[in-house]
C-alpha cells in the first residue's frame, strides 16, 4: 500500500486538482492537531478554522487518500442502527438526540457544497435500499415507519416501482430517502481541503505521524521531518489506524470493500439503468452498492478479499454482483477496478474515544461515512473547542480492543461465505 500514489479509481480519473499540501517540515505550535484528511479530519479542521482555531492537519498519503476519495459516494443518513434501536439502547432524550443528528448528516454534506462552491457533482436525488427477498421487506418498512413518524420524506417503493427506477428485477420493494443523493468522493474531499486551507488550516500531506507524545498539558505530535505540540489532538484515521496509540487498531475490524466502473452506458441503456438517477445500496447480509456517475458510467461495489488490489481477478463477486443485477449489459468492459478499508465495529455504531486528557478518537463508519464522517468531523471541531462531552449527540465511549483481534479477519471470511449462501437462498425464495 502505498501512500505516495492514489488507487487507479474512477475517482482519481475524474476528481478535481488537490490543493497544495507540502510535508510538514520543522517544529511548530498550534492549538489543534487532526490526524488523518478524509471526511472526518477535513470537516474537523475546516469547522476550527473557521471558528478561528490555529490548526494542523497532517495526513500520510494526500487528502482523499484513505477511504473518503474511493468510496461509492452514496451519501446517506442514518446509521446502522434504526431510530427505535437508538432510543432503546440509550434512552429516549439521548436516543432522539442521536437519531436526528443521523438524520441530519446528508444536509451538512450538501451545505458545505453549497457553502462552500465545492465542485463534486452533488445531487440530492435521494437514496435507494432494495430488499432481495419478499420475506425480508417488514426491514424496511419498520425502517420507513421510524424515519416517517420523526419528519422525515421517507417512502416505501414496491418492486414494479424499484424495477422502474434501477432497471433491474433484483428487488421485491424498497425504500427511497429523499434526504440522501450522491456525490464524486475525491472532488468533495478535495473541496473540503480547499475551503479548509482557505479559512487558515495547515495541511500537510506525506506528513505520517510516528509519534505522540505528552508534552506539558498538550501533545507533541511527530511526523518524519517535523513536530507540532499542541494542546488538542485528533485522530481520525478510521480504518487506516495504525499502531500510534496502543489498542486503537485493535478496537475496530479493517475489511475491504471493492468498485468497478463501467464505460459511459450507452443512450439505450440510460433510459432504464438507474433512470431514476439514484445510487442504491441492498440490505442483504454482504451488500451491493451501485450508482452512475456523472458521465453515465455503473459503478457498483461489494465485499471485497482481504488486501488492497487492482488486479481483476479478485474482483469477481462485485463482478458477479453487477451481472446479477443488469443481465441485459451482457458481457461489460471495465474500465476500473480499485478498493478501499471501511472500518466496523461491534455494535455497529462509531465510535467517540477520549483516549487521554486533550486526545480524541473519532472512528468505525461501518461503511456509512459520507455523510457520517463529516458530521462528526464537525461535532469534533465543537468537542475541541471545548464543548462538554454530554452536549455531544454521539455518546462517547471507553476505547476497548476487541478480545482475539487477530483471529476476526480468518473468522470474518468464513462468516462473509455463510452470508453469502443466506442471502442468495433468501433471494432464491428461501
Ligand atoms: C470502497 C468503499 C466504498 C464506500 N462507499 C461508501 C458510500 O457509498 N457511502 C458511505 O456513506 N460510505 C462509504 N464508505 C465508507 C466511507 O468511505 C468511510 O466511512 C469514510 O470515508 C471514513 O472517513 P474517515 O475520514 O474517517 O477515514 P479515511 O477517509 O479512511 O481517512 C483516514 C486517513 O488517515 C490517514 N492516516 C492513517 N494513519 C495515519 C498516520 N499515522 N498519520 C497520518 N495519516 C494517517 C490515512 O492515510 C487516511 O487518508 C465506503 C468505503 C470504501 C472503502
Amino acid at each position: 500500500m502505498d501512500k505516495r500514489l492514489l488507487p487507479n479509481s474512477l475517482w482519481a480519473a475524474t476528481a478535481v486538482p488537490p490543493a497544495e499540501t507540502p510535508p510538514l517540515t520543522g517544529e511548530r505550535r498550534a492549538d489543534a492537531v487532526v490526524v488523518g484528511a478524509g471526511f472526518t479530519g477535513l470537516s474537523a479542521a475546516l469547522h476550527l478554522a473557521e471558528a478561528g482555531t490555529d490548526i494542523v492537519l497532517l495526513e500520510a498519503g494526500e487528502p482523499g487518500w484513505g477511504a473518503s476519495g474511493r468510496t461509492g459516494g452514496q451519501v446517506i443518513p442514518g446509521l446502522k442502527l434504526d431510530p427505535d434501536e437508538l432510543v432503546a439502547k440509550y434512552g429516549v432524550e439521548k436516543g432522539e438526540r442521536l437519531a436526528m443528528f443521523a438524520g441530519g448528516v446528508a444536509d451538512l454534506v450538501f451545505d458545505l457544497v453549497d457553502r462552500h462552491g465545492i465542485d463534486c457533482h452533488a445531487t440530492r436525488s435521494g437514496w435507494i435500499q432494495g430488499v432481495h427477498a419478499s420475506r425480508r421487506m417488514d426491514v424496511v418498512e419498520r425502517r420507513v415507519e421510524q424515519w416517517t413518524r420523526r419528519g422525515a420524506a421517507a417512502e416505501l417503493i414496491d418492486a414494479r416501482q424499484i424495477a422502474e427506477l434501477t432497471g433491474t428485477a433484483r428487488y421485491a420493494g424498497g425504500w427511497i430517502d429523499r434526504r440522501g443523493g450522491m456525490l464524486q468522493p475525491l472532488s468533495f474531499s478535495r473541496g473540503l481541503a480547499h475551503a479548509a486551507v482557505r479559512a487558515g488550516a495547515a495541511i500537510h500531506g506525506r506528513s505520517p505521524v510516528t509519534g505522540l507524545i505528552p508534552k506539558g498539558k498538550g501533545w507533541r505530535v511527530e511526523t518524519p521531518s517535523g513536530a507540532v505540540v499542541a494542546d488538542q489532538v485528533l485522530l481520525a484515521t478510521n480504518a487506516y489506524t495504525d499502531a500510534l496509540w496502543p489498542g486503537l487498531r485493535q478496537s475496530i475490524i479493517p475489511v475491504f470493500s471493492y468498485q468497478v466502473a463501467t464505460k459511459p452506458l450507452g443512450d439505450n441503456l440510460r433510459r432504464t439503468v438507474l433512470a431514476g438517477g439514484m445510487p442504491v445500496a441492498d440490505i442483504r447480509r454482504v451488500l451491493l452498492y451501485f450508482r452512475l456517475d456523472h458521465t453515465g458510467r455503473l459503478v457498483v461495489g461489494g465485499r471485497g478479499r482481504a488486501r488492497e488490489t487492482e488486479e481483476s481477478e479478485f474482483y469477481r463477486n462485485v463482478v458477479e454482483g453487477l451481472n446479477w443485477l443488469y443481465p441485459q449489459l451482457g458481457p461489460v468492459e471495465l474500465d476500473h477496478y480499485w478498493g478501499g478499508q471501511v472500518a466496523l465495529t461491534l455494535d455497529h455504531l462509531p465510535h467517540l474515544n477520549e483516549l487521554a486528557p486533550g486526545l480524541h478518537a473519532m472512528i468505525g463508519y461501518n461503511g456509512r461515512g459520507v455523510a457520517m464522517a463529516t458530521a462528526c468531523g464537525k461535532m469534533m471541531a465543537e468537542r475541541m473547542q471545548g464543548a462538554p462531552l454530554e452536549d455531544l449527540p454521539l455518546p462517547a465511549t471507553p476505547m476497548k480492543p476487541i478480545p482475539f483481534h487477530g483471529f476476526r479477519q480468518p473468522a470474518l471470511a468464513v462468516a462473509i461465505a455463510w452470508k453469502r449462501l443466506l442471502d442468495r437462498w433468501e433471494a432464491r425464495g428461501g
